[in-house]
């Protein structure tokens, strides 16, 4: 079962909540899918029930389709969120880690083209698996943070946090207009270019700010 954990693997004290994730927030990822780039950011939101924990194997729903992976990094909400300003926002995150936005890529192109809500291919059991979640004063400011994803020793996506086109602050504040964020909830801050297909099998390294270094698997 999930539970938010620290680098240490200590239990945190606090609930597992819903994930609201952030899609195109990076620019040259929505061109590579030949999305526009969104004038206010795009909400989605993944249920408790997607989040598994990212170093046990990963089982993935391969009989649906292609499933994508879309590293990302996720801040831990340590406090209620209700409409709050960007600095406010920032003063509730209560930890840093890395998520996979595991997505079924070819089904949520087919829900696109239909106009409907794309929760089929972004929220099935394990779709967001996590890593343990850094305090923040561990960490390069978190609009300086490098981040990436290597599948079987090559280079997939590469990222840094600098490059997002609305600050952390204010993707949450935003978002605390739309939805209330309590403690235990998480956002997914959205992925860099270089999304593609996983096998069963391969073998993931997802490395925050080039110090936290998280290995995850595809099951067979
Ligand atoms: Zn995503």
């Amino acid at each position: 079962m999930y539970q938010h954990v620290d680098q240490e693997g200590f239990v945190l004290p606090y609930a597992t909540g819903k994930v609201v994730c952030v899609g195109r927030s990076y620019r040259e990822h929505a061109a590579e899918l030949n999305n526009p780039v969104p004038e206010q950011p795009l909400l989605f939101i993944k249920p408790a029930t997607s989040l598994a924990p990212l170093d046990a194997p990963l089982v993935l729903p391969r009989e649906l389709g292609p499933v994508h992976h879309e590293v990302e990094v996720a801040l831990l909400v340590g406090r209620r969120l209700c409409k709050a300003t960007a600095e406010q926002a920032l003063d509730a995150v209560a930890g840093v880690g890395l998520a996979l936005d595991l997505t079924l890529r070819a089904l949520q192109d087919e829900l696109k083209g239909k106009g409907q809500p794309w929760e089929r291919a972004k929220a099935f059991d394990g779709s967001c698996p996590m890593s343990p979640f850094v305090a923040p004063d561990l960490l390069s400011p978190l609009q300086q943070l490098d981040f990436s994803l290597t599948v079987n020793g090559s280079n997939r996506q590469q990222g840094n946090t600098g490059l997002m086109m609305w600050s952390m602050g204010e993707l949450l504040a935003d978002i605390s207009h739309s939805f209330t964020l309590m403690p235990g909830d998480i956002v997914l801050t959205g992925t860099p270019k270089g999304v593609a297909e996983l096998q069963g099998g391969d073998e993931l390294v997802l490395t925050l700010d080039n110090k936290f270094v998280f290995e995850a698997k595809v099951a067979n």
